[in-house]
């Protein structure tokens, strides 16, 4: 028999540092009650926001809230979504198209909360294409009357 195995097998019971939690160790092995292991679900300190998983009773919380919340764009005033601990100044709105004007007057495509003059203004970029293509078009029929009249020749 061996006897080291031999030690006080019943529930310690006793209260753990938190206060609130009994000691589920082993009576008679050594342990501590400075930290409870005891998993609980609790909220986030200052938000209140319920945290989605349990974190052991005495473990400090070094890590920040999720928690998906609405608010509303400072200048724009569109719902915006966001983790709470996102903060509210550095969330861009994603509303698409913005809805404002650009410089050169054609409504801007980018998204609410970016640079309407950020990347080309596609309104623009659309009408260029259509003058090059246009122009392209031209081109091309000016060379073939002059080859149809070179032919005749
Ligand atoms: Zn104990
Ligand atoms: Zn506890
Ligand atoms: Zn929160
Ligand atoms: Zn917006
Ligand atoms: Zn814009
Ligand atoms: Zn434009």
């Amino acid at each position: 028999m061996n006897i080291k195995n031999l030690y006080c097998s019943y529930p310690c019971e006793k209260i753990n540092s938190c206060g609130k939690h009994q000691c589920d160790n082993e009576c008679g092995k050594p342990h501590g009650h400075d930290s409870c292991p005891q998993k609980i679900p609790y909220r986030f300190p200052g938000c209140n926001h319920p945290s989605p998983k349990k974190k052991k009773c005495t473990e400090p919380i070094t890590w920040k809230c999720t928690y998906t919340v609405y608010i509303t764009g400072a200048n724009c005033g569109h719902p915006i979504k966001k983790q709470c601990y996102e903060k509210d100044n550095e969330v861009k709105c994603p509303v698409k198209p913005c809805g404002r004007k650009r410089k050169c007057g054609h409504l801007c495509r980018n998204a609410c909360g970016e640079d309407c003059e950020k990347g080309d203004c596609k309104n623009c970029n659309d009408i260029h294409k259509e003058k090059m293509k246009n122009s392209m078009k031209m081109q091309r029929r000016e060379s073939k009357t002059l080859k149809t009249r070179s032919a005749r020749r």
